[in-house]
């Protein structure tokens, strides 16, 4: 499989690239989001939705509603956020796949990873990380199972957003970079790599658990 990595530098960018996103996705598809919050992934929806002929200022966090839907002229946008879902309980009475399995429907799903196995595995994963200021990171990752449609779709982002793929594969532990020098993996470059030590010298890396005896530094 093969990543999508886009940039965009303004909150109309990303808008503008979920626009685009509804002319590229199938009916049935469904867009996982996730992202910190304040990362981008209500901005992008709400594209999505303009995308789809549904008013933007219908779109906000549903943050207390878990899932909504918005009939647009042609196809609906099933909305969800799973930032309150903090277990199966929260799910109880929301027919997710339901709601997602409806005749012409798209989907978008923020913080996707807390709905757990209930997650839809065939999707395309969006992955947004802010940057300095207005700029943001996505990464996408077409994982629908159609090797021909997640080309179209990469293809039609090279083209419009200038966005780079590239093979997945781990990426550079302190700027998520894809690291390229193999001296310095697995850090993208010297310069990371720094960044690395010193994080260790300032004692900014944490043990997760208590030190077993045998562990303890010797005095
Ligand atoms: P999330 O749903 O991930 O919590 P929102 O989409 O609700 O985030 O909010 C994103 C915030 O960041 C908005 O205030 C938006 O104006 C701002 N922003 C600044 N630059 C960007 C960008 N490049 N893409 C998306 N949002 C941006
Ligand atoms: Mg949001």
């Amino acid at each position: 499989m093969s990543v999508v990595v886009l940039i965009t530098r303004s909150a109309e960018e990303t808008e503008s690239l979920g626009a685009s996103l509804a002319s590229l996705v199938r009916d049935g598809d469904v867009i996982l989001l996730e992202g910190d919050l304040g990362a981008g992934k209500t901005c992008l929806v709400r594209g999505l939705a303009v995308g789809l002929g549904i008013p933007a200022e219908s779109v906000s966090s549903p943050s207390f509603v878990i899932a909504q839907r918005y009939d647009g002229p042609s196809r609906s946008l099933v909305h969800a956020d799973a930032y309150r879902v903090d277990g199966p309980d929260r799910l109880a009475g929301i027919d997710l796949d339901e709601m997602l399995g409806e005749p012409r429907t798209v989907g978008a799903i923020e913080w996707a990873s807390r709905l757990g196995d209930r997650r839809p595995a065939r999707s395309i994963e969006c992955r947004i990380r802010s940057e300095d200021g207005d700029r943001r990171r996505l990464e996408i990752r077409d994982r629908r199972g159609d090797a021909r449609e997640a080309a179209r779709l990469a293809d039609a982002l090279r083209t419009l957003f200038g966005a780079a793929v590239e093979p997945d594969g781990p990426t550079c532990p302190i700027c998520r970079a894809r690291p390229s020098a193999p001296a310095t993996t697995p850090f993208c470059s010297e310069r990371c790599r720094l960044a690395d030590l010193s994080r260790w010298m300032r004692g900014a890396y944490l043990i997760s658990r208590p030190l077993e005896p045998e562990e303890e530094p010797l005095n």
